[in-house]
């Protein structure tokens, strides 16, 4: 009985010292791994504040790029009457070489003599508009012929660049009210009329500009002049001096 007792005191003692030691190899293992996941937390946290804070300055970056945008005085500098053959090629390397994008409204007759000038305004990423095929006032004319006026220009201009113009700007501007062909495009005015056609003076274009514009504008002027260009070179670096920023007209209409 005595050999029995001690002997089940001994089985006692080993199996408290088994228990003991797994309950010690359970807390050392819970223990690692609440150090592990504190450890990925910590590592999550980090990276997900290093994120947020990447985030922020991209953010902030962003806002200060779109304020600075909205500094910018946006103007439009229009061409009507062209494409003509030498002084229009001419208007575009001035564009080209100063990095500004103009609006070009184009008369039928002339896209369809000088095709390869209106593929070189669109490659280039000038705005395309419609000036009428033959220069007439639509309001004296009956609707069909006003009609033919806007769509022979606006297919010819398509077969070339592969895009329907959404602008019209009537001759004279002298809008036909009523006309089922014109509802889906837009008419365009202007704000500035240099007279270019009439004074055929690059100073005088300059000042007509310069001492009239404002924020917004549309300018009118003609690619049919050597004195146009000439004015255009100057006008473009005057008004940048002026902080303002050459658009088409489409950012004007649309904003
Ligand atoms: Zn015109």
């Amino acid at each position: 009985m005595k050999n029995k007792g001690r002997k089940k005191k001994v089985w006692e003692k080993w199996l408290c010292l088994d228990i003991i030691c797994i309950m010690l190899i359970l807390v050392g293992f819970s223990y690692k791994k609440i150090e592990k996941t504190t450890m990925e937390t910590e590592n999550f946290r980090k990276i997900y504040q290093e994120d947020n804070k990447e985030k922020a300055e991209e953010t902030k970056e962003e806002e200060e790029g779109e304020d600075m945008e909205k500094e910018k005085k946006k103007v439009a500098l229009t061409f009507d009457d062209g494409p003509h053959p030498v002084y229009t090629p001419q208007m575009l390397d001035v564009l080209k070489e100063k990095g500004v994008k103009a609006t070009f409204f184009l008369l039928g007759e002339q896209v369809e003599k000088y095709p390869e000038i209106v593929k070189r305004m669109s490659e280039e990423g000038h705005l395309i508009g419609n000036h009428s095929y033959k220069h007439e006032q639509l309001s004296k004319l009956s609707s069909v012929q006003a009609c033919t006026q806007v769509n022979r220009t606006n297919e010819l201009i398509y077969s070339i660049t592969g895009e329907y113009p959404e602008y019209l700007r009537p001759p004279f501007g002298d809008w036909k009210e009523h006309l089922d062909c014109e509802v889906n495009m837009i008419e365009v005015l202007w704000d500035v009329d240099t007279l270019d056609w009439s004074s055929k003076n690059k100073d005088k274009i300059i000042k007509k500009v310069v001492t009239n514009v404002e924020e917004g504008d549309i300018i009118l002027m003609h690619d049919s002049y050597e004195s146009t260009v000439d004015a255009v070179t100057e006008v473009i670096d005057l008004l940048q001096k002026e902080g303002y920023e050459f658009v088409t007209v489409d950012k004007l209409i649309l904003e």
